[in-house]
């Protein structure tokens, strides 16, 4: 549940915290949490009006079991030469990426919110300057699913490296 919030329905309500049946039709949305990390919550048809009016995205879904996800080791600077490439790129396809990456990698803490304005995310790397901004997409929990198996095969570190699974987990320590 730490890694995936959002790829999988919670289960139940946030607003009247009944559970919900499993393939109940439901809404979720997905805000900046407390932390500065994307949060999730769910919403029963009845509640759908108590969801928060600002949120990264919000889509409509159906309650299901949580799938069993890869948990892929990533390297984050592959990473962020990736999302550099989708950021600068002029294909619709390629920015809609750039968002789900994005959001993968502030899950994973190799990004930090900035804020979101306008339709714009803006996130950092900590302990490092620089930027990025991608336009905010319309996503599914099954894209980011699939992203993330993407990124995963992608840019994940060689076999030796994923050994260590915390590798980016913590904030980047190497110097730049
Ligand atoms: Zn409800």
């Amino acid at each position: 549940m730490r890694d995936w919030p959002f790829a999988a329905t919670s289960g139940g309500c946030s607003a009247c915290r009944r559970g919900l049946a499993d393939g109940e039709r439901c809404w979720s949305v997905l805000v900046e949490g407390p932390d500065g990390l994307p949060a999730r919550f769910d919403f029963c048809e009845a509640c759908r009006d108590r969801a928060p009016a600002v949120s990264l995205s919000r889509w409509r879904t159906i309650n299901r079991e949580p799938p069993k996800l890869p948990r892929a080791v990533i390297d984050p600077d592959v990473a962020l030469e990736l999302l550099e490439r989708l950021v600068a790129s002029g294909d619709e396809a390629e920015r809609k990426l750039a968002y789900l990456v994005v959001l993968l990698l502030v899950r994973r803490r190799v990004l930090a919110f900035v804020d979101a304005e306008g339709g714009v995310l803006t996130v950092r790397r900590p302990g490092r300057a620089g930027r990025w901004r991608v336009a905010e997409h319309r996503i599914t929990p099954d894209e980011l699913v699939a992203m993330d198996r993407e990124l995963g095969t992608l840019v994940a570190l060689d076999a030796a490296s994923s050994e260590r699974p915390e590798a980016v987990a913590a904030e980047p320590t190497e110097t730049a």
